[in-house]
């Protein structure tokens, strides 16, 4: 399948039934034909017909959408980017084990590997993804995995697949990326040498903001591992999500490709702005990823940031006067999104910590949405009047 049929066919293989659109299995339980057929299935990893938190056939649709678009083996569904992501890990490392992660992770994951890890013995060392050479000089015997997400919040990082896949198979260590950002439209980690790749499908692949969920993509083998996790930890996305996230995924390369070039051309106005000090977006030439992300992105994506001269306050007042884009967090919806990063998303973390994350005062982060790209421009405009 060529690029723009891949999206709107993706798992259709797996409909069990006749109708066009998944039929959503609205179902806990499954009713078994046997003892013989209930202990069969009660054998086999991930069944779609035996309880609905061990798999269920519109969620197993969605997976092998999820696969497909990846370029994976196979994928798993979560209820959340979070539950996907926690799962990945527990099913890659075990105590005594030492993780890499990239410093500029997405704040629930750090405090995974930070705090939730640490207490069960399993230690990480948080390095700069973009500096290969601490990359690979944070690597011990022990280390099990190195963790990545490209591009990062809120600086947009670009961190290059592609080297840290080969470090990760020179050293016999399990590389996995965050690809929620990026989103398989504009980066297939996995064909770049990655092993696994984590989504919050909560934001492109769902696409509407309008559900919570997450996946996970990789190997047969360790996808099988993963589901051990999803089993016992339980975090299964419900059969209605599963469908709305299949749905979203059908316009998956239409959407992407309106949010990369209006981010494109915001971006530009932006950095052409006097009240502007600074643009983050790895389309423009004077990001410090531009070269990699023109390397491994098809697009550069919908999201980007900003620094406004003035502080805290100038931020503050900045997303308050906005009236088209809607001043919330989370990003890859239709509408376009701003928040005021060192009050909001990054709120939590000390001043230092804030600045070591690239999180100034003024800085404003985008989720550019689907609208008419001059409409937005000219909304940041007037709320920077
Ligand atoms: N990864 C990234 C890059 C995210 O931006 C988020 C949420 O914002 C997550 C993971 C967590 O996903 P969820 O909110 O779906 O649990």
């Amino acid at each position: 399948m060529r690029e723009h049929t891949l999206p709107v066919h993706a798992g259709a293989h797996a409909n069990p039934s006749h109708a066009l659109a998944v039929p959503i299995y609205q179902t806990s339980t499954f009713r078994f034909d046997s003892a013989a057929h209930g202990a069969e299935l009660a054998q086999q990893t991930a069944p779609t017909q035996l309880y609905t938190r061990w798999g269920n056939p519109t969620t197993h649709a969605l997976e092998c959408a999820i696969a497909e678009l990846e370029g994976a083996e196979a994928a798993l569904a979560f209820a959340s980017g979070m539950g996907a992501g926690s799962a990945a890990v527990l099913a890659a490392v075990q105590s005594g084990d030492h993780v890499v992660a990239a410093n500029c992770l997405y704040s629930g994951m750090t405090d995974l590997f930070e705090n939730v890890l640490a207490r069960f013995g399993v230690h990480t060392t948080f390095v700069d993804p973009t500096d290969l050479t601490a990359l690979e000089a944070a690597v011990r015997a022990e280390t099990k995995l190195i963790y990545v997400e490209t591009p990062a919040n809120p600086t947009l990082q670009i961190t290059d697949l592609a080297a840290v896949a080969e470090l990760g198979r020179n050293r016999r260590i399990l590389t996995m990326a965050d690809n929620t950002w990026a989103s398989p439209w504009n980066t297939r980690p996995i064909a770049l040498g990655i092993d696994a790749v984590v989504h919050s499908a909560t934001k492109y692949l769902a696409g509407h903001s309008d559900v919570v969920a997450g996946a996970v993509a990789g190997s047969r083998a360790f996808v099988d591992r993963v589901w051990t996790m999803l089993k016992v930890f339980g975090a299964c996305i419900s059969p209605h999500d599963a469908f709305l996230v299949h749905r979203g995924i059908k316009t998956l390369g239409v959407r992407v490709e309106r949010h990369n070039a209006s981010a494109m051309a915001l971006a530009r106005a932006l950095a052409a702005d006097p009240r502007v000090e600074r643009v983050y977006y790895p389309g423009l030439e004077d990001h410090p990823g531009h070269a990699v992300a023109a390397e491994q992105m098809r697009g550069f994506g919908g999201m980007l940031s900003f620094e406004l001269a003035g502080g805290i306050d100038a931020g503050k007042r900045a997303v308050e006067r906005l009236r088209l884009v809607t001043h919330a967090v989370s990003l890859g919806g239709t509408e376009s999104l701003a928040v005021h990063a060192a009050s909001t998303t990054h709120g939590t973390l000390s001043e230092a910590a804030r600045r070591r994350a690239g999180v100034s005062p003024g800085l404003i982060r985008v989720s550019v949405g689907l609208e008419d790209e001059n409409d937005l421009i000219a909304d940041f405009r007037q709320a920077l009047s």
